[in-house]
């Protein structure tokens, strides 16, 4: 399975507390530095991918249709991908490169779990009044989309997206006819 989302989302730190490891992904305060699609093993199935965060506003335009080729065809190739975690910044839920990835993904007809991150912003109704504005505008989706609210600084929501990344990872380990 895979992790998404725009630069600065929080990507790095969900990987790490998802995880237990202080540092799977490396953290940054430099948005869009990591340009490579980054594969952890788990077990010898099993594998985290961590795609390139996007989104960010002052990467040459080159470097832009580069990130959108390499992650498109990715998406579309990949035969054993179950489902991508994607990450959205609860303050600045869906945003256009945002609905570009949901689009990629119905296109496919990939799974998606959004994790609205860094929820540890809001008190807990302004969470749940987004958490419900974000599922209502994600309902003419086709594709299967779940989402929750997240914090990987002040622990909300970790095990449930746990539950879902395992879920996803133990259907790939039974589904042997998949590459
Ligand atoms: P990435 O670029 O998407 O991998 O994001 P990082 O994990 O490197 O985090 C970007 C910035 O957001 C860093 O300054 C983190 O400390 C901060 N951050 C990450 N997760 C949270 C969170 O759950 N809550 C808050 N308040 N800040 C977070």
């Amino acid at each position: 399975m895979a992790f998404a989302g725009r630069s600065n989302v929080g990507k790095s730190s969900a990987i790490n507390r998802i995880t237990g490891q202080k540092s799977l992904a490396r953290t940054s305060k430099t948005p869009g530095r990591t340009q490579q699609i980054i594969f952890f093993s788990l077990t010898d199935y099993q594998r985290l991918v961590d795609l390139p965060g996007y989104g960010f506003a002052k990467a040459p335009l080159t470097v832009k249709q580069q990130w959108q080729r390499q992650v498109e065809y990715y998406l579309q190739h990949r035969q054993s991908l179950q489902g991508l975690m994607l990450l959205i910044d609860s303050r600045h839920p869906l945003m256009e490169s945002d609905w570009q990835m949901l689009h990629w993904c119905q296109t496919v007809n990939m799974p998606v779990h959004i994790l609205l991150t860094k929820a540890d912003k809001f008190s807990y109704g302004k969470g749940q009044a987004i958490l419900q504005q974000v599922r209502q505008r994600l309902t003419a989706f086709s594709v299967a989309v779940s989402v929750q609210l997240f914090s990987a600084t002040k622990t909300i929501g970790i095990d449930t997206a746990r539950q879902r990344l395992t879920q996803w990872l133990t259907f790939s380990d039974h589904d042997s006819s998949k590459s």
